[in-house]
């Protein structure tokens, strides 16, 4: 927790933050293994095409008289404008009574995939009332999220479900997720996974999502990082590769490893990532060309060395790490913003090339994450970031890293070409 959220929920620090009018950022609950996720009590309402389906994913559902830690809305039986009257009935009393840290999850149909001009003005409405109730219960680490689940995807939306209602998504919030028809996953023990840039921050957290997972990780990143890389991979059982993958057959030497090693690739997860923040108008060719080939550059050649042989097989995962930059852009981060959002073409394209071979491409795109790229901010910069959110607070590695294992999992093979911000609900381009 930054000192401002530590001081702000000291019992001295409250009434100060309440005297002056602050904001007190809420303490966040997070997973740990072993606890019931998602955890009840749910309330389950609406009507549609997943209702049913989701009450028996859940086990526990209210009891009289308690108050819900999550809220689920099948809206997929709005067919038009008035009938979203229905879905506000049965929110609004819900959100009065939501649990702190509560999760508030809207399930509808893709507004492309409507029978009707007035069923996609009613779907595609869902999103602004999800983004403002993810506002409105970020103060008290509440979330909201959208779920489109598209007709014939209604088995492929488990595990979309229970992240979005678990405390593995603390950190995501205002987010509209879409979930495509899926083929029931080909089970096989113990996939392969890859993350670059793994010695630290958000890759080191990623590696020990995958294993408790059951992924056999390979740990990437530079060889002047080796001894972190080492001292990573050991922890979960994984192998480290030392490598720097913009060296000249970066890509080749991955992918020669791998199948010497294992055969085969099930999770490559593209996290290495640098700045070097300069206003274009002072940035030099060296400064662009860095972030460029780290950032982008690697990161496609690496999926094009991987996608041309055998390496991936049917229910294969790439996930790639952009940023909210990349969205919204960022003052000084010319370089750093393409590059970002050069990641998220990246998976655009992929995703529906890849579908003929159950393999899906996903990008997480994190907000203001506290890791040593954002500790080496000027600190009115770092204050501004860490704030302009829901939750009024940055967030961990572990919020990315989950975010990634839950795109990872077997059963998100009807989750592909998403774009998933992990920002806390980040005023930044939003
Ligand atoms: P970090 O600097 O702590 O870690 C990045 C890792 O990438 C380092 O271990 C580094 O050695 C490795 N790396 C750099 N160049 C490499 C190369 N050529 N070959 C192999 N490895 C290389 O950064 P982080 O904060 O953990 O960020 C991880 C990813 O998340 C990056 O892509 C970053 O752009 C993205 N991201 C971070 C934030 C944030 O707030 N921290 C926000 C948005 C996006």
């Amino acid at each position: 927790m930054d000192r401002y959220s530590s001081f702000a929920n000291s019992r001295a620090g409250r009434l100060v933050v309440r005297g002056v009018g602050l904001p007190r950022p809420p303490v966040l609950r997070r997973y740990t293994q072993g606890e019931p996720d998602p955890e009840g009590p749910f309330l389950i309402g609406g009507s549609g095409r997943l209702a049913f389906r989701v009450i028996p994913l859940l086990a526990g559902t209210q009891k009289e008289g308690e108050r819900p830690r999550a809220v689920v809305c099948d809206a997929t039986g709005v067919t038009d404008p008035a009938g979203l009257a229905a879905v506000y009935s049965f929110v609004q009393p819900a959100v009065r009574d939501l649990l702190p840290n509560g999760r508030v999850l809207v399930l509808g149909t893709p507004p492309a995939r409507c029978g009707s001009p007035a069923e996609a003005a009613a779907q595609q409405a869902l999103e602004g009332f999800v983004r403002s109730v993810g506002k409105e219960i970020g103060r008290r680490g509440g979330t909201a999220n959208l779920a489109y689940v598209a007709p014939g995807a209604e088995n492929a939306a488990e595990s979309t479900v229970r992240f979005l209602l678990s405390t593995r998504s603390a950190f995501v919030s205002g987010q509209v997720v879409a979930v495509e028809p899926a083929p029931a996953e080909p089970a096989h023990g113990g996939p392969v996974a890859v993350v670059t840039g793994a010695a630290r921050g958000i890759g080191l957290a990623i590696v020990g999502v995958l294993a408790r997972a059951g992924a056999r990780v390979v740990a990437v990143d530079l060889p002047s990082a080796g001894a972190e890389l080492a001292a990573v991979a050991n922890d979960v059982r994984g192998a480290s590769l030392q490598l720097d993958l913009t060296a000249e057959r970066a890509p080749q030497r991955l992918v020669r490893y791998l199948t010497d090693r294992y055969g085969r690739l099930d999770v490559l997860v593209h996290n290495a990532g640098i700045t070097r923040d300069r206003t274009l108008a002072k940035m030099s060719p060296q400064e662009w060309d860095a972030v460029l080939r780290v950032n982008l550059a690697a990161p496609a050649a690496v999926t094009e060395a991987v996608l041309a042989g055998p390496l991936m097989p049917a229910g294969g995962r790439i996930v790639c790490v952009s940023s909210v930059s990349g969205i919204a852009g960022n003052r000084g981060q010319a370089n750093y913003a393409a590059s970002k959002a050069g990641l998220i073409g990246l998976v655009r394209s992929l995703a529906p090339t890849l579908a003929n071979r159950g393999v899906t491409a996903n990008a997480v795109a994190p907000g203001f994450i506290e890791t040593d790229m954002t500790a080496r901010m000027p600190m009115t910069i770092r204050e501004a970031g860490r704030r302009l959110n829901s939750v009024t607070q940055g967030g961990r590695p572990i919020d990315v890293a989950e975010t990634v294992g839950w795109l990872a999992e077997p059963g998100s093979g009807g989750v592909t070409g998403n774009v998933v911000r992990v920002c806390g609900q980040s005023l930044l381009g939003a």
